[in-house]
């Protein structure tokens, strides 16, 4: 096979299976070709592995990088058009032990986007999330880890507030979607582009909502802060694990108490679990060290029962097809935004999971299992807890 056919495959099965990236790893004797689909890496076929240099200078033309340079990591980016789609591409190279490593991340332009209520949120949440989206000004946090779906609700969340009478700013690093009449800017760390540049030249071109794609670093928070003090709604993402701990977490890193208790209006926790086929579910066991885990953390649901699928032809043997978001809401009451002043950790934690409408992650997941849409271990294993249970595991 020629490389050009090669590449041509590797893109029409990608974009047919919904993979995310795609791995090319040369290793000694075999070219190894992975895809990650709803979050898990799918080995999909090995080559002979003289093909590798072939196909990495190859992409690394498309992505008009440096190819005599094969010794320092590279990135770029490049368009291809596969089944009538535009794909962007972006490219990463890693010098390994047997060439270069490429793995591509797929951005589809044309897949469209998903509206706020086809994330996955319950309706009475979806309530409370859009009558915050609807402030003047004020600032609203999306978190989870990378992979969590952040993106997607905030795109559906921008797309939403996207109405002529409004201007609309972002910085994103990627810009993942286009949006029309949104002003959109591709952060460039290399030129001097970054997060907090950006958003210190939004302030001077009138926005009403302002969408700083991460807040990495103290300055970009302050200046995000201080703008959604100015009369601008800013939206923006962190990587902490849950809704309690964000707010926190900007105090920690170092923007004044006082500015965070005043900015921050909400809190949107997210995480993406598999979704149990609905062609093979079935009653899904309860293990003995499950239970005793629900008995301790979550009795509410000791008693539930909960549904797996068996594995079928539909969802590739893996009883899971697709990925659904589960979602903390946590909305900064006056009460919290006091704690928040006074620095007092522990009166914040104890007021937010007293909060009315409050629920932690873990317990989204677990009526979502009972609800036969997800497993139990798909539940669990959002817990920070879960994993002792399977160091447990052997002592069983
Ligand atoms: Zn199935």
């Amino acid at each position: 096979m020629t490389v050009v056919k090669l590449i041509n495959s590797l893109f029409e099965d990608a974009v047919q299976m919904n993979a995310s990236d795609i791995h090319i790893e040369p290793d000694e004797k075999v070219l190894r070709i992975r895809q990650r689909i709803d979050g898990n890496l799918q080995e999909t076929l090995l080559k002979e592995s003289g093909i590798a240099s072939a196909l990495v200078l190859r992409l690394k033309l498309m992505s008009e990088l440096d190819i005599s340079e094969k010794r320092l990591p590279q990135d770029g980016r490049f368009h291809i058009k596969v089944r009538k789609m535009n794909i962007d591409v972006r490219l990463s190279t890693l010098p390994v032990e047997h060439g270069e490593a490429v793995v591509m991340r797929l951005l589809n332009q044309s897949a469209g986007l998903l509206s706020l209520d086809q994330v996955g949120m319950p309706n009475d949440m979806l309530r409370r999330f859009r009558s915050q989206l609807h402030r003047p000004y004020g600032m609203i946090l999306v978190t989870g880890p990378t992979g969590s779906g952040k993106t997607t609700t905030l795109y559906g969340a921008l797309n939403e507030l996207n109405i002529p009478d409004k201007k609309i700013l972002t910085a994103e690093d990627p810009v993942e979607y286009r949006l029309p009449r949104v002003s959109q800017v591709q952060i460039n760390n290399k030129v001097g582009l970054t997060f907090s540049n950006a958003l210190r030249t939004f302030l001077r071109q009138d926005p009403d909502i302002i969408l700083v794609g991460e807040m990495r670093d103290s300055e970009t928070a302050e200046i995000g802060l201080r703008a959604s003090m100015t009369g601008h709604l800013v939206l923006s993402t962190l990587h902490t694990n849950n809704a309690i701990d964000s707010a926190l977490r900007l105090v920690d890193m170092e923007a004044p108490g006082y500015l965070v208790a005043s900015a921050v209006k909400a809190v949107l926790a997210q995480r993406l679990v598999k979704r149990n086929c609905t062609e093979c579910s079935e009653p899904e066991p309860v293990s003995s060290h499950h239970k005793v885990w629900l008995d301790s953390q979550y009795p509410a649901y000791s008693q539930q029962r909960f549904t797996k699928g068996k594995g079928c032809q539909t969802c590739n043997h893996t009883g899971y097809k697709g990925r659904i978001g589960v979602f903390e809401l946590l909305e900064v009451t006056p009460e919290l935004a006091d704690a928040l002043r006074a620095n007092d950790h522990n009166t914040f934690t104890r007021l937010a999971q007293q909060q009315k409408g409050y629920r932690s992650l873990v317990d989204s997941a677990l009526a979502m299992a009972v609800s036969g849409q997800t497993s139990l271990e798909q539940a669990i294993s959002l817990s920070e807890s879960a994993p002792l249970l399977d160091e447990l595991e052997g002592n069983f």
